[in-house]
């Protein structure tokens, strides 16, 4: 039996596909390779192909025993989802609508689902559990909120069960694997850019936030502890047999300015950076409440410590840094 890993050559999907195979699963992997590297991941099972493609993903189906996929192949930039909203719909809402509709035809039934807090927009209240309301400002967080629909209505049409994970922000490496995004838009990756000489320059977006130092407040979350989030959500699928949706954070905010302090603290350095306008879209403060992946998954977050975060990725990027090769 396989687990089909769409998007399984990007950031978080590499790390999950690695950890996966770490627990001894068997792992399929299928990404187009527009933003993920073919080297970020160790696997036979190999396909380059897209989610729209429904022939490629017949074939790749009848071939192995799928019994779960999940679900990263996604646009993720959203400033750019808000130039290019047509692409989003595209590859995110049309691109999952294909893949459920290859699953239904070939007896798949179980999914997890790469989600984002983007679907809440501006928080009435901190921390952010589940059953906040969902309003998205930003044509991502919309295409990841209509896919979270489209799953249900799957789910009672033709009994297709899903995990969505409500992920914060994502950072860190591990080991082999790192972040390399192009353009790369996250705050980490690019304060360690610029201290090996990949940028020019830094910009912290907006210092007039309603926040103690005036900076947007975000909760990090290492990567190695989503990918064992996905671990736990498949099992879960297995055995439950039933829905839910988990937020994936660590209920602890830090400000720009205190990751730029952390960032220097751990490397040792000092970054020149310049305060410029806001960003479009970016709410003052994300925190999330991960008691319900807590007590129902068994999650239970490692490497919290945005030292530790900043360090993997530090290590990572260090030994790679102009990202992978290809
Ligand atoms: N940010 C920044 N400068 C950058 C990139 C990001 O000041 O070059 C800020 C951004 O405005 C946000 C926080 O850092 O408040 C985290 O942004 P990121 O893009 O990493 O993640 P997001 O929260 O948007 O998912």
């Amino acid at each position: 039996m396989s687990i089909l890993v769409t998007g399984g050559a990007g950031y978080i999907g590499s790390h999950t596909v690695k950890y996966l195979q770490h627990k001894g699963e068997d792992v399929v992997v299928v990404d187009n390779l527009q933003s993920g590297h073919r080297s970020s991941v160790d696997v036979e099972s190999f396909y380059k192909a897209d989610i729209r493609d429904r022939d490629s993903m017949d074939r790749i189906f009848q071939k192995h025993a799928v019994k779960e996929v999940v679900h990263f192949a996604a646009n993720s930039i959203v400033g750019e989802s808000m130039k290019d909203p047509y692409s989003y719909y595209h590859n995110n809402v049309y691109g999952t609508l294909c893949l459920l509709d290859s699953m239904k035809k070939n007896g798949v039934y179980n999914i997890v689902f790469s989600s984002s807090a983007a679907v809440y927009g501006e928080p009435d209240r901190i921390p952010i559990v589940e059953s906040a309301k969902t309003i998205p400002t930003n044509a991502y967080g919309e295409t990841k909120l209509v896919i979270e629909n489209m799953m249900k209505w799957f789910e009672v049409a033709h009994g297709i069960k899903h995990v969505s994970l409500r992920y914060f922000n994502a950072a860190g490496a591990e080991g082999s694997i790192g972040e390399d995004h192009s353009p790369e838009t996250h705050l980490i990756p690019i304060l360690l850019q610029k201290l090996l000489g990949q940028r020019e320059k830094v910009f912290l977006f907006g210092d007039d936030y309603e926040t103690e130092d005036g900076t947007c407040i975000r909760d990090y979350v290492h990567v190695q502890d989503l990918s064992a989030a996905h671990y736990l959500s498949i099992n879960y699928l297995r055995n439950t047999g039933k829905s839910d949706i988990f937020n994936l954070g660590n209920g602890r905010g830090y400000s720009v300015k205190e990751v730029l302090k952390s960032v220097e603290r751990v490397t040792k350095a000092t970054i020149d950076h310049e305060v410029k306008d806001r960003r479009v879209g970016d709410p003052d403060v994300l925190i999330a409440s991960s008691e319900k992946a807590k007590s129902v998954l068994g999650w239970n977050p490692e490497f919290g410590d945005i030292e530790k975060i900043i360090g993997d990725a530090w290590t990572w990027h260090r030994k790679n840094p102009n990202g992978y090769k290809d």
